[in-house]
């Protein structure tokens, strides 16, 4: 049987949004990225963004119970399947998140924190329709649009080299925890984020389709 509620654990730019995006296309769950929707909420200047934007360009966490319940109502909603991105980070999300939805498969996507900074700091996103590109593997030196729809690519604010490494020490701190509890759970399964995109994309559809 396929495995349709997953999530995708892992320190920032460990790879989540990018294979997010390829799964999606492939096995058709829905994408819940808690990062994207906050920052589109950042950007229509909701009350929610208003308050979550300090911690966002700050690099802490925005509060559990913002973060909860802005994503409970997404996942209910998702009866085919979900692919979480980014959710849950704190002991207190994963604890809530059980109370509304069992989890059959947690891909634990690691990577050393020098890879991190190099990644971020090499992050550019696109305005239009949200594809990531990185400026030392796929970026063509003084590209400033998407290849993909020819919107603009801009750096987010938070990908900058001191958030960056607030970014860690929080990931380090409060997100790597759940690695064992769901190692407990017997849900976990842990890949190499530093291999190439393609390579880490195949083991995971070998993991859901398995
Ligand atoms: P996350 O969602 O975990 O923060 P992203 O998917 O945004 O991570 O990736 C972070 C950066 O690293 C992006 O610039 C992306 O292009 C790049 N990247 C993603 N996967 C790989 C990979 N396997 N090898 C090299 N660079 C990668
Ligand atoms: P990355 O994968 O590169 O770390 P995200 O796009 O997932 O970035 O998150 C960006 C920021 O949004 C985080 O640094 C944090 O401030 C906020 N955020 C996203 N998801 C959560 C969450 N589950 N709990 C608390 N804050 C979150
Ligand atoms: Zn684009």
């Amino acid at each position: 049987m396929a495995l349709t509620h997953v999530v995708l654990l892992g320190p920032p730019g460990a790879g989540k949004g990018t294979q997010a995006k390829q799964i999606i296309d492939k096995l058709g769950l829905v994408h819940l990225s808690t990062g994207d929707i906050l920052r589109d909420e950042v950007s229509r200047q909701t009350e929610l963004g208003k308050t979550a934007k300090g911690f966002m360009d700050r690099g802490d966490l925005v509060p559990d119970q913002l973060i909860i319940d802005m994503i409970r109502g997404r996942i209910e909603a998702a009866t085919a399947g979900f692919l979480l991105d980014g959710f849950p980070r704190t002991a207190a999300q994963a604890e809530a998140l059980s109370e509304f939805a069992t989890i059959d498969v947690v891909l634990n996507i690691g990577l050393a924190r020098e890879e991190v900074v190099r990644r971020l700091t090499g992050r550019r996103v696109c305005r239009g329709c949200g594809e990531i590109y990185n400026l030392t593997f796929n970026l063509a030196e003084g590209e400033t649009t998407c290849a993909d729809c020819g919107g603009e690519l801009y750096q987010r604010d938070d990908d900058k080299a001191e958030v960056i490494e607030n970014r860690y020490d929080v990931y380090e701190k409060s997100t790597a925890p759940l690695i064992d509890f769901y190692k407990k759970l017997g849900v976990l399964r842990t890949l190499d984020g530093s291999a190439g995109s393609e390579c880490v994309f195949s083991e995971i559809i070998g993991i859901l389709t398995a």
